[in-house]
């Protein structure tokens, strides 16, 4: 059995070492302390998941929408029972801080899972009369469904995947960021003990490695990627060597347009939730904000007025807003990007620098960044720089701000701030993104899909839509007569 600071791989219901007994040690972020030795996956202990969660999958596609509804609801009541529990270790593993994760991690994954339980029941087909009979659909579960995560949300993207696909009648297989393992392996023990039967739900943690053993797994029928949009690229490579269906979740650097006519003090709201909540390092973030120039400088007072008040702190303390980058690497990162803005001739206007928080010297923490004065051809607007870094651009004309906007690679998220109802949908409708805000920033209700396009992805996640790609399609046509042949 392992110890209590090591962590096994969760594969049939029960935690088992890895088959090469390797291990790797996920780290507070804040602090450098070691939470935990996590058994490494690798290609064997995918396979073993693989062939536990094909095993399983006739026992759980036999029960009624209704039971697997049931139990996900029931999965659902524990997460939020464990809400504190789950809060804390979503905390110390990611770095987030504790006044975020209790709503933004732990009740997003349990409405998820409360929403899709409630799915289960309702997975429909169609019906048609036609020429010489009918047909019906008949809606089915792929199979077993491989699932990567990120590190940034990692029980919130555990339940985006696995709350669909296991509605769907699907099993499944997760491998988490190697950076925040915890959270999906206490989730596999909380999914046993609401009744997911042994082998449903798999964790394998690990490394890169065990992400493309899934990818390219013959026994995967679907592959499920929240991930860089390099990593996207490799795992639709790899998937297509057994054409898997594939769902990505990827970067972004997604606009937030900033009309002359919006309500300012909302806008800046907005600009703030779509920059600094845990500490920017969130796929959506609207990171080039586009503000009309005859408000510019009043925006960019409120702005900063607001920015600077943000406590940058342990993340534990209940005060803070805004902790450590997910690791010291990550956050060298960022702090390059910072510096290339300056070099670049972008102004900044508050924050660029390294913070250094009594208790947590390990951990890089970035003041939240602005810079004004940005030009679209700029590295710190092009780039995704997954930190707290937000780029002010300015515009004057409606045509020239969406065609500004649109030219990205990305398409994951966009918004616009506008008292002007005719053009908040018009700018809208022009915008190459997934998700889009009007008069608001980076809410995510569970009824909403989700999902980016362009580079920033393929797929939804969330929503009745999300079932489409956890489910295939039969057609059946019915005859009505005798068989007309011409032979
Ligand atoms: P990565 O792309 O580096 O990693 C994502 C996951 O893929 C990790 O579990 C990683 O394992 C695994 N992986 C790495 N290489 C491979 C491979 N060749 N085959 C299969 N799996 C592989 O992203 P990060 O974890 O750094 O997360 C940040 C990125 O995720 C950002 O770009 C962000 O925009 C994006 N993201 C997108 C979201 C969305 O919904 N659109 C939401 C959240 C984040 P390991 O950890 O061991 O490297």
């Amino acid at each position: 059995m392992p110890q209590s600071a090591q962590r096994y791989l969760w594969i049939d219901g029960r935690f088992v070492p890895s088959r090469d007994d390797q291990f790797f040690k996920t780290i507070n972020p804040a602090t450098g302390t070691v939470l935990a030795e996590v058994a490494r996956g690798g290609g064997g202990d995918i396979d073993a998941a693989v062939a536990a969660a094909r095993a399983a999958i006739p026992a759980w596609r036999a029960l009624s929408g209704v039971e697997r509804g049931r139990i996900l609801h029931r999965l659902s009541m524990l997460v939020r029972e464990h809400r504190d529990e789950l809060a804390a270790l979503e905390m110390r593993d990611g770095g987030k801080p504790i006044a975020e994760t209790p709503e933004a991690d732990v009740d997003s994954g349990a409405d998820c899972l409360e929403y899709f339980a409630g799915q289960a029941s309702s997975i429909q087909g169609e019906y048609q009369e036609v020429d010489g009979g009918f047909f019906y659909t008949r809606p089915e579960p792929l199979g077993v469904v491989g699932a990567i995560g990120a590190w940034n949300y990692p029980l919130q993207i555990a339940c985006w995947k696995a709350a669909p696909a296991l509605a769907a009648g699907n099993t499944f297989v997760f491998k988490p960021s190697e950076l925040t393992p915890l959270s999906a392996l206490r989730l596999a023990e909380l999914a046993q003990e609401a009744g997911v039967p042994a082998g449903v739900f798999n964790v394998v943690p690990g490394f890169g490695e065990a992400g493309q053993a899934l990818s390219t797994h013959p026994g995967v029928d679907k592959i499920s990627l929240t991930g860089g949009a390099d990593t996207g690229k490799r795992v639709m490579a790899d998937a297509a060597g057994t054409l898997k269906e594939v769902s990505l979740e990827l970067g972004g650097k997604s606009p937030l347009v900033i009309f002359e006519d919006a309500d300012l003090d909302n806008a800046v709201s907005g600009a703030l939730l779509a920059n600094f909540f845990t500490q920017g390092e969130i796929c959506t973030n609207g990171t080039r904000v586009f503000v009309h120039e005859s408000v510019r400088t009043a925006f960019l007072d409120k702005l900063v007025e607001r920015v600077e008040r943000l406590v940058i702190g342990d993340p534990a303390e209940p005060e803070t807003d805004v902790g450590p980058m997910i690791s010291p690497e990550h956050g060298r990162q960022v702090l390059e990007y910072i510096e290339a803005g300056k070099q670049s001739g972008a102004r900044l206007v508050t924050g660029g620098e390294r913070v250094t928080v009594a208790g947590c010297e390990h951990g890089v923490f970035v003041a939240p960044t602005v810079f004004d004065g940005c030009r679209d051809d700029m590295q710190i607007v092009r780039e995704e720089i997954f930190g707290p870094v937000m780029s002010v651009l300015s515009f004057t004309d409606e045509d020239e701000v969406v065609a500004r906007a649109n030219n990205t690679e990305f398409g994951l998220a966009a918004g616009v701030f506008t008292r002007d109802l005719e053009r908040a949908h018009r700018v809208i409708g022009a915008l190459e993104a997934g998700i889009c805000w009007i008069n608001h920033y980076n809410i995510t209700p569970i009824e909403m899909p989700f999902g980016g396009i362009k580079g920033s992805g393929i797929g939804k996640e969330n929503s009745r839509r999300a079932l489409s790609h956890y489910t295939r399609i039969k057609s059946v046509f019915v005859a009505r007569g005798a068989v007309d042949a011409p032979y």
